[in-house]
């Protein structure tokens, strides 16, 4: 059966969310249309703050608010000498949860696909190179890509990229089955991963 249009609207809203399909939509259209106005109001409000407070860190990609650097690159506790490259937000809070990592991180914003048309220049990697040539302090890059085929290509391609800039390139050393996901993994898997990483 046809609904009437903003119901449809809002339906055809909520499947454009990744893994939710046309009857989830319905779902959670109608559950949102039981809620009272105040509680629709304050879920309307949320989704456009966010999306107008939160920003790109200048220099690790990793969300923001306030137009400056993020918490992590402006904390003088810090180790500024280490970036841990991640392919996404989620992978870098994954990270964090295991509270050993004490560097700074560089968010590249996916992972080298060809099969879905996403190349090096769609990820954040010039401006990665740029940090390098700014920050002359860094010493080490570690690559924190998941052990999946994009994560390899990714891997190799940055390897060769930044090897002759003459900074050290590690990479976690996964106890894991390949295509095991970053951001899945336990935190003291993850730990280990980091503290037994080796040199490209
Ligand atoms: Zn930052």
């Amino acid at each position: 059966m046809d609904y009437v249009l903003p119901l449809a609207e809002l339906i055809e809203q909520f499947r454009k969310l990744p893994g939710i399909g046309a009857k989830s939509a319905q779902r959670l259209a109608f559950q949102v249309l039981s809620w009272d106005k105040a509680e629709i109001e304050k879920f309307a409000q949320c989704v456009l703050s966010a999306s107008n407070q939160i920003h790109y860190c200048p220099d690790c990609f990793n969300f923001s608010t306030g137009g400056g650097l993020c918490a992590t690159c402006s904390s003088p506790k810090r180790d500024k000498q280490i970036i841990c490259l991640v392919a996404t937000a989620r992978d870098l809070a994954a990270l964090e949860r295991t509270h050993e990592f004490k560097g700074l991180y560089h968010v590249l914003h996916g992972l080298i696909s060809p099969m879905d048309g996403v190349g090096p220049d769609q990820l954040k990697i010039k401006p990665l190179i740029n940090r390098l040539k700014e920050h002359t302090e860094i010493q080490e890059i570690i690559l924190a890509l998941s052990p999946s085929t994009e994560g390899e290509a990714t891997t190799l391609y940055l390897t060769r990229l930044l090897k002759p800039l003459g900074v050290k390139i590690t990479r976690l050393a996964f106890g894991l089955s390949v295509g095991a996901d970053i951001e899945q993994t336990d935190e003291l898997t993850l730990a280990k991963a980091l503290e037994g990483r080796r040199e490209c």
